[in-house]
């Protein structure tokens, strides 16, 4: 059986899912499966879910990928390929997955952090690619930042991933916003981070908390038990104009804004996608100008603000997505 060259196998693994795809040079996906990650597994039982899934791709291109390219949730060493210490799958901490597979398969494996893939992937096939189409201008510099559970960020520059020392950059959730002594725990052990202020979990754990204390609020939130708030609660209720759940949705939209005026001045990005299930309920609220308006309010200097402020045009394929870009980089 032939291989299809134009294919790439491309696997994006999160802390609940194993995606697997392949995709084609045009960034189109075109056979996709996934399949949670086995519940309490060891390392062991974690790589071989993933493998039987990179498997079922590659036979999809005939059996023989061309290149694999892999999307982890958490920090990776982009030269070998190795997972450090990442959060939600902790059990693959100081795994190289290019080791692992790639003698094996026959074929270079890449692997990279998701959030960068993200940048990766909407540079070349979602925001980046509209811009080019629709106002014939690329951007230069695009910072991805993904606003869900957690908050994560990437960069790409001229079409190539910045990395950071040791494949680390982008971690804009672990920005310092809030330094007060009484600045709220992150997980990463800091406290005051963006992510402990504005992610999907700290928006529910921040409405969780205002309703423990018994106020006498009328709002449909101290109407539920705190342990059921979720995020998306606190924006349903904001979006029927409760009052508690706007201030909260309000506080996390001024943190992201301040969050993200420190990254215009960092790298002067002309493009930043916001990805995420945060950002679709901001979206559905018509916060992203909000946002755009404390950027520009905070902007040293008006280059700073010459940037679009677009959000993500992928959705949940983004990681999927920026795997099998990073596999043709390599491979081109
Ligand atoms: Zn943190």
């Amino acid at each position: 059986m032939s291989s299809k060259p134009e294919l790439v196998v491309s696997m994006d693994w999160g802390g609940t899912w194993i995606r697997a795809a392949t995709v084609d040079a045009n960034g189109q996906v075109r056979w996709q499966d996934r399949t949670p990650n086995p519940k309490d597994a060891t390392q062991s039982q974690l790589v071989e879910a993933a493998r039987s899934m990179l498997d079922r791709a590659i036979a999809q291109c005939g059996g023989e990928a061309q290149g694999v390219g892999i999307a982890v949730a958490g920090p990776v060493d982009a030269e070998t390929g190795t997972l450090y210490e990442p959060p939600n799958l902790m059990a693959m901490d100081g795994v190289s997955l290019k080791s692992l597979w790639e003698n094996d398969l026959g074929c270079p494996v890449y692997v990279g952090n998701d959030a960068t893939l993200a940048a990766l992937g909407e540079f070349h096939h979602g925001a980046g690619r509209e811009a080019r189409e629709q106002r014939g201008a690329a951007p230069n510099t695009l910072f991805y930042v993904t606003v869900s559970t957690g908050i994560g960020g990437g960069i790409v520059d001229r079409g190539r991933m910045f990395l950071g020392a040791g494949g680390l950059a982008g971690e804009v959730g672990h920005m310092t916003i809030d330094y007060t002594p009484s600045a709220p725990a992150c997980l990463c052990g800091s406290r005051g981070c963006l992510e402990a202020l504005a992610s999907g979990t700290a928006i529910a754990r921040i409405a969780q908390e205002k309703v423990a204390v018994p106020t006498g609020s009328t709002s449909a939130l101290a109407a539920m038990i705190p342990s059921a708030i979720t995020s998306e609660a606190v924006f349903e209720a904001a979006g029927a104009g409760d009052t508690l759940a706007q201030e909260i949705i309000e506080d996390a939209v001024n943190a992201l804004g301040v969050g993200l005026a420190n990254v215009l001045h960092l790298f002067n990005p002309d493009m930043v996608v916001l990805g995420g299930g945060v950002t679709v309920g901001l979206e559905k609220l018509g916060l992203i100008s909000k946002i755009r308006d404390i950027m520009d309010a905070r902007a040293m200097s008006r280059r700073h603000k010459d940037f679009v402020l677009s959000a993500s045009r992928l959705g949940d394929s983004v990681g999927i997505i920026g795997a099998a870009a990073m596999v043709q980089q390599g491979l081109g």
